[in-house]
């Protein structure tokens, strides 16, 4: 585990204990990192792994406005550094270079499990680090929360309902996943994470929150990400041909990412349910349709080609949401065109700046 070398200078007084061990060696290495006593805090401290993604680093910033201290861990696979920039001198987050696959320990109060590539093409170019990402990560964060009390927090995903028979998609529905496909090695990964969420709750009585997440966007996606929202609007905004993958019939529902941190707040706070829930946006769209707006939002001139659809894509998902909105009184409030036009003002300063 390193500090992160854009991140501020080390402060003064030291303010908490994260500890990691390497495996497998016989005599695991320790490097302590001593903080703050427990004691001595009076906000509590929040752990967010993948804080440094598209989510992760949303998530930090709602956690701090509501008065937690975070404490963000990150490999830097798909996060950026960009994305922490705004916390340089944020005397309440602090930033840890460290791999979910390796443990890690730290007195918090809460432990968010964001660290997993989302992307398809990114969790699919080293499948078997993907799985390991999922499962030891998974794995590493309710260790925490077993030995501190801690509540933690999956970000699971609509993916363990595989290639969907059931539409909508209930919490219910145990999924149409191909085991041995290209997106087994997330799809089952998460899966198998889940397992080991609810076996923690009942073994050790830990505190959990699963979120089977839909598919999510906003600002602060990566430009080369490889999802369809941010390769649309970057190849619109370049006015290079839209990548339509099979078809474009296939269906996917799209929540603009405020709407889902405020699903998340809710699901860990003490009101919250152990779940899972769906956390989505329950409209649904055919990916051409999805490009038809992202030309009209962006007065873009691309037009289409059409690519082969990669083997076992969804072709349909819609989140049943009443389960949060019963619940958690959560529903999303910020419409497509909306949630694009944020996102698209997003890239557009990001790509002038490149
Ligand atoms: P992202 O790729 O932007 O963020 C993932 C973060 O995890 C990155 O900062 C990355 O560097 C970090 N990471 C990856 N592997 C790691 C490792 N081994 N150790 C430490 N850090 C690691 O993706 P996102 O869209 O922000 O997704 C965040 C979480 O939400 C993921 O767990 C993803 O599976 C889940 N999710 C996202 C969506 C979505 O539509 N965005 C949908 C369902 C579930
Ligand atoms: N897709 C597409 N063009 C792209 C990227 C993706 O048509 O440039 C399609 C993809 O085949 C899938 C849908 O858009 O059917 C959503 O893909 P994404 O990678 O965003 O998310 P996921 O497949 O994980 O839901």
């Amino acid at each position: 585990m390193t500090r992160n070398p854009t991140r501020r200078p080390k402060p003064r007084h030291p303010r908490r204990v994260v500890q990691t061990r390497r495996t497998p060696p016989a005599k695991p290495q320790r490097k302590t990192h001593v903080m703050r006593p427990a004691k001595h805090r009076t906000t509590p401290l929040a752990l967010v792994t993948g804080g440094a993604g598209f989510i992760g680093s949303h998530l930090c910033d709602r956690l701090i406005a509501d008065g937690f201290e975070v404490l963000c861990l990150d490999n830097f696979y798909t996060g950026s550094a960009a994305n922490l920039q705004h916390f340089k001198h944020e005397p309440r987050f602090d930033l840890i270079t460290h791999d979910v696959v390796e443990p890690y320990d730290a007195r918090v109060a809460r432990v968010y499990n964001l660290a997993c590539p989302a992307s398809p093409v990114h969790y699919q170019a080293d499948p078997i680090k993907t799985y390991k990402t999922s499962i030891l990560g998974a794995l590493h964060a309710l260790e925490v929360g077993r030995r501190h009390g801690a509540r933690v927090f999956q970000a699971s995903t609509s993916e363990v309902y595989g290639d969907p028979e059931q539409h909508p998609q209930q919490e219910s529905y145990w999924g149409h996943v191909n085991p041995i496909g290209i997106r087994a090695c997330y799809d089952e990964g998460k899966r198998g994470a889940e397992t080991l969420f609810f076996d923690y709750a009942r073994r050790h009585k830990t505190d959990i929150r699963v979120a089977r997440i839909f598919n999510t966007y906003g600002p602060r996606m990566l430009p080369n990400d490889g999802r369809v929202v941010s390769n649309f609007i970057v190849q619109a905004l370049a006015d290079e041909p839209f990548t339509i993958y099979g078809d474009g019939s296939q269906t996917r529902s799209f929540c603009y990412v405020d709407d889902l941190i405020d699903g998340i707040m809710l699901l860990t706070s003490d009101a919250g349910i152990p779940g899972p829930v769906n956390l989505g946006n329950p409209s649904e769209f055919t990916m051409g349709e999805l490009a038809d707006k992202v030309l009209a939002l962006t007065g873009s001139h691309s037009h289409r080609v059409f690519k082969a659809l990669p083997s076992d894509d969804p072709t349909r998902r819609r989140p049943d949401i009443s389960l949060a909105q019963q619940k958690l009184g959560w529903s999303p409030k910020v419409s497509l065109e909306e949630g694009l036009l944020r996102t698209i003002g997003y890239f557009r300063s990001v790509m002038s700046i490149a």
